[in-house]
């Protein structure tokens, strides 16, 4: 007999809850979760709903109480544990708004591990609104079904970043003036990407950079890509080489 299929994905509703779930917990959403469930699409008492954690995976919930400000539910049972995810860090320059929101968006739905702002000599943002990318990185994560989110970082300056480099990770430096091309040079393991601002980077942090004996300069291709269009690039290019776009998929 076939399996019976799991794609398209239920429509169920699907939230993070930044709490450890288990069988038989109890728990009450207020504020913009609540608003959703209870406002927005109306749920009554019974309506089932799909939570994850980010901890231990996705569990079916059941609506005990629905308000239009506080919605009361409780944790059924486990449907997928927490997925695997591929060791792969982004160093990234801030960019404006809109742009960097569309960046952790995808970076997010392709199943980056950890997103590392660096602050480099040609960044123009001097504030990111951590925050705000958090939530688009939750949004990205329901809405593509993804059962990990990616930890966010505060940012840092690229020179204290690299200082501290840890000694097993390779680090895939995406040099606009030239490399390797990373589709060939991507490798599994721990792995990180850099992608730098707008303005790209000045030739001391390319020394700087290529000094580290973990660094890897590579290029994406003949084109000078925006920075949002050259971290996604990146990403995809690495997954489909050394991450877990290399294994079929059978849902
Ligand atoms: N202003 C720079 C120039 O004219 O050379 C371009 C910087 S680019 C908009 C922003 C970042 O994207 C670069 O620092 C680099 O990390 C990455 N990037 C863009 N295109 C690339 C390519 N073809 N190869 C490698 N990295 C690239």
């Amino acid at each position: 007999m076939p399996a019976t299929p799991a794609w398209p994905p239920s429509s169920l509703p699907r939230l993070f809850v930044d709490q450890p779930l288990s069988a038989g917990l109890r728990l009450t959403l207020e504020g913009p979760p609540a608003n959703y469930l209870g406002n927005v699409l109306r749920l009554q008492p019974g309506a089932q709903v799909k939570l994850f954690d980010d901890r231990t995976g996705e569990w079916l919930a059941t609506l005990d109480e629905a308000g239009r400000k506080r919605v009361a539910l409780t944790v059924e049972a486990l449907l997928r544990p927490r997925e695997p995810v591929p060791d792969l860090w982004l160093l990234f320059a801030p960019i404006k708004r809109g742009r960097i929101d569309w960046l952790v968006e995808k970076a997010t739905e392709l199943g980056i591990a950890k997103l590392m702002p660096v602050t480099t000599q040609r960044t123009v943002i001097d504030r990111l609104n951590l925050e705000r990318l958090r939530a688009h990185s939750i949004e990205a994560a329901e809405q593509c079904e993804r059962t990990a989110l990616p930890a966010l970082e505060v940012p840092r300056p690229l020179g204290k970043v690299l200082k501290e480099w840890p000694d097993e990770r390779t680090l895939y430096f995406a040099d606009e003036a030239g490399g390797v091309p990373l589709a060939a040079a991507a490798r599994p393991g721990p792995s990180a990407i850099l992608i730098g601002p707008e303005g790209g980077f000045t030739d001391e942090e390319r020394s700087t950079v290529r000094a580290l004996s973990r660094a890897k300069p590579v290029a994406l291709g003949p084109r000078i890509l925006r920075a949002d269009t050259a971290a996604i690039a990146a990403i995809s290019l690495w997954m489909a080489a050394a991450g877990d776009w290399a294994n079929s998929v059978d849902r």
